[in-house]
């Protein structure tokens, strides 16, 4: 059955079409600068071989957008299908369910109107990924399903998504923790559990996610029970341009030696902070070279980076009592020895150490890297948020 995968920004749609259940990617590709004079539909199709079709022409609206994408996926040169009713599913990505969403859910008006509700939560993500449902439903008569980011972490009990503040300012305007990258999370979570070859709710982890975005999860028997994003991605762990954790009182105090707006120091704080902030670059094959080269800054950056990892380590450790495994994923978790080496230097009394050797080897698939005495497991899993939502696609429409 083939699923088609949507994930739409403010000016762009990403898509996968994957033949379900095997997983297999048919196409996929990358809308970019809809809405400008210079867009561009960058399409990789799987036949005997890959093949990349670019096509650079104005695109008005998410709608052409995606309407050049169907074109292309039956059109009998770049497309694999051989018509658009092969397409039994659709999966969109929305960035913020609120606490109204605890599953992938089958999108109707109502859905609709419950993603529309929570735009205040993520002013910025949920109307694009409305605008990609709104287009998609007029394109596909076929069921559509909404995976949120937010829904994995909705099993974190009070106690840890509370903020110390009035309450009544959860009542009335939902402040709490919510956490994000849930479907990235998960899907190593289930793949740690089959790499290890035992069932995931018998499982304790702790999944370290590291791309530009980063954030860490404590999984307790399968299901989330912390995670270091909180009501915005900006809290947690340092990433490319977010700072992470700060003293609250940081705001008023720059608010008041600058003369800068509330909404210039939220820019500054999600775009300008973090690894890029420190030393100027948010692109950590950079930083690393930079360090190598004796750049100080960099140097830094790189401390303070895996330093803050650990202590969340450290935290989630108290939190689960027992953990089985460390999990590494995404870009930089994925593909940096040297981050994963010193995150995880001096855990050995965490019963965290890892094995240099098997850590230097460089692969596509799960891999444990820790020593044979070692009883954390570390893992690398790559992880895969398109495949999840095309599986929980499929899953919510099979039933
Ligand atoms: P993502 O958002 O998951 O695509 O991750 C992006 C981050 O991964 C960027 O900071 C990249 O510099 C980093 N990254 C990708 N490949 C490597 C690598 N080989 N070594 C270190 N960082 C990498």
């Amino acid at each position: 059955m083939k699923i088609l995968v949507i994930n739409t920004g403010s000016s762009s749609i990403k898509y996968q079409l994957f033949d379900m259940p095997e997983g297999t990617v048919m196409a996929s590709g990358l809308v970019e600068r809809i809405g400008e004079s210079n867009s561009v539909l960058t399409h990789k199709y799987f036949k005997d071989e890959a093949y990349t079709h670019r096509i650079e022409q104005a695109i008005t609206d998410h709608k052409e957008g995606l309407n050049l994408v169907v074109n292309l996926l039956c059109d009998s040169t770049h497309g694999v299908l051989q018509d658009t009713s092969e397409i039994k599913g659709v999966g969109h990505r929305v960035v913020h369910g609120g606490e109204t969403f605890q599953q992938p859910t089958l999108i109707d008006e109502p859905v609709i109107a419950a993603i529309e509700a929570n735009i205040p939560l993520a002013p910025l993500h949920n109307p694009a990924n409305l605008t990609g449902i709104e287009v998609a439903r007029s394109i596909f008569s076929v069921p559509q399903v909404a995976i949120f980011d937010t829904a994995f972490h909705q099993s974190i009990p009070p106690y840890a998504y509370h903020y110390a503040l009035p309450h009544e300012l959860y009542e009335t305007y939902r402040i709490r923790r919510y956490g994000f990258h849930g479907t990235s999370h998960m899907f190593v979570a289930k793949a740690a559990a089959q790499f290890l070859g035992r069932p995931k709710d018998e499982l304790n982890f702790i999944t370290i996610h590291l791309g530009n975005g980063a954030s860490i999860a404590a999984i307790q028997n399968g299901q989330s029970v912390d995670t270091s994003m909180g009501m915005t991605p900006l809290e947690g762990i340092i990433m490319g341009t977010r700072s992470g954790d700060i003293d609250p009182a940081i705001h008023s105090y720059l608010a008041k030696q600058t003369g800068k707006s509330i909404q210039e120091i939220d820019t500054l704080l999600n775009k300008q902070s973090g690894l890029k902030g420190i030393c100027g670059s948010n692109d950590m094959r950079d930083i690393l070279v930079q360090r190598e080269e004796g750049n100080a800054l960099a140097k830094l950056a790189v401390e303070m980076y895996s330093y803050r990892i650990k202590k969340y380590i450290g935290a989630y450790f108290a939190v689960l009592g027992k953990v089985d495994s460390l999990i590494f994923t995404a870009g930089i978790g994925q593909n940096s020895k040297e981050i994963r080496s010193e995150v995880c230097q001096g855990l050995k009394g965490l019963g965290i150490e890892i094995d240099s050797d098997k850590n230097a080897n460089r692969s596509d698939s799960p891999q444990a890297i820790q020593t044979t005495d070692s009883p954390v497991k570390i893992l690398v899993i790559p992880t895969n948020e398109e495949l999840e939502i095309a599986e929980e696609t499929l899953e919510v429409i099979s039933t």
